[in-house]
């Protein structure tokens, strides 16, 4: 594949819709002034794409910053990429339903870009599934996928679904390089997308990502955004400062040559900073 070329570049899902690369996260950012301005921050600035989950309890400022950053800046609902997720306590077919409806309310949209099982919760998900498949179906979401699905829970789904998940949303950074979710979702047609790609800002003073970075006259934070895109994984870090928001979307005008990703890819410890899906209580 060829490296995305600029911001809005998209990679084309196995239903043919097209997902901008490079996203904003907002876990852990509380309903208020400052996410309404980290989002108009990331559009204005020229990111299309936005990360929400009905758990991160900030569909509304989500949906705010989206609505005033439309007006303010004449765009279409069409340029931008809204992704959602239902949480666990709403697994179900008719829950997962009247979840979807509370969500789309919260954003104040009329459909969804993406809408994702956030955790696969044994003897349930499939459930969930068949309902975003009616929405998909019905229109009210342009794709459809799944999180923290590892290789056997998505073998599981696949047994009954109709619909392939278009996107596998999985903790990955450097320390967790998830190489067999990767080869998983290159044979199946599933795209990968990482979620916590800084690991939190965990990486930032990592040795190796440091003398690449130096190397390059990049920050840690931009290697590693570059490594991702290098790979085909769309990736959305978390910033509300706009100086952040800013230089992780400034990762066009250079190349981590063969043997810097080399490098990177040798990282790998399987470390996560996030729950393990095989072994999840919540
Ligand atoms: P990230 O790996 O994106 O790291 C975010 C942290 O790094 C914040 O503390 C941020 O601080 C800091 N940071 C961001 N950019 C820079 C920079 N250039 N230099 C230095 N520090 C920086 O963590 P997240 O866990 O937020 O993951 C990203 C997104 O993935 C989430 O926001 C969410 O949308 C999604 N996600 C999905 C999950 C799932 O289960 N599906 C689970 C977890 C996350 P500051 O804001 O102060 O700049």
């Amino acid at each position: 594949m060829t490296t995305p070329n600029h911001l809005q570049a998209r990679t084309k899902l196995n239903n043919g819709v097209t997902m901008p690369w490079l996203g904003l996260g907002v876990f852990q950012v509380e309903e208020g002034s400052e996410l309404v301005e980290a989002v108009k921050s990331a559009i204005r600035h020229g990111y299309r794409s936005i990360d929400t989950a009905a758990v991160y309890a900030n569909e509304a400022g989500v949906g705010q910053g989206i609505a005033e950053s439309l007006k303010e800046l004449n765009l279409p609902r069409e340029d931008l990429f809204v992704t959602s997720k239902v949480w666990n306590a709403d697994l179900g077919y008719e829950e997962t339903l009247a979840a979807f409806d509370v969500t789309l309310a919260k954003l104040g949209l009329d459909y969804l870009d993406l809408y994702l099982i956030h955790w696969p919760v044994a003897g349930k998900y499939k459930e969930a599934w068949r309902a975003l498949e009616e929405l998909y179906r019905k229109g009210r979401v342009k794709a459809i996928g799944v999180s923290n699905f590892q290789k056997h829970h998505l073998e599981d789904l696949l047994q009954d679904a109709k619909v392939v998940p278009a996107v596998n949303q999985i903790e990955l950074h450097p320390y967790l390089s998830q190489q067999t979710l990767r080869d998983f979702g290159k044979a199946r047609g599933i795209q990968i997308e990482a979620w916590s790609p800084l690991m939190q800002g965990r990486l930032l003073d990592e040795p190796v990502l440091k003398s690449i970075a130096e190397h390059h006259g990049k920050s840690i934070a931009q290697v590693i955004i570059r490594w991702d895109l290098q790979h085909g994984i769309v990736t959305i870090p978390k910033s509300t400062k706009e100086h952040r928001i800013i230089e992780n979307a400034s990762i066009f005008d250079f190349e981590l040559s063969a043997d810097d990703m080399a490098q990177i890819d040798a990282l790998n410890r399987d470390t996560r900073v996030g729950p393990d899906p095989d072994n999840f209580d919540f």
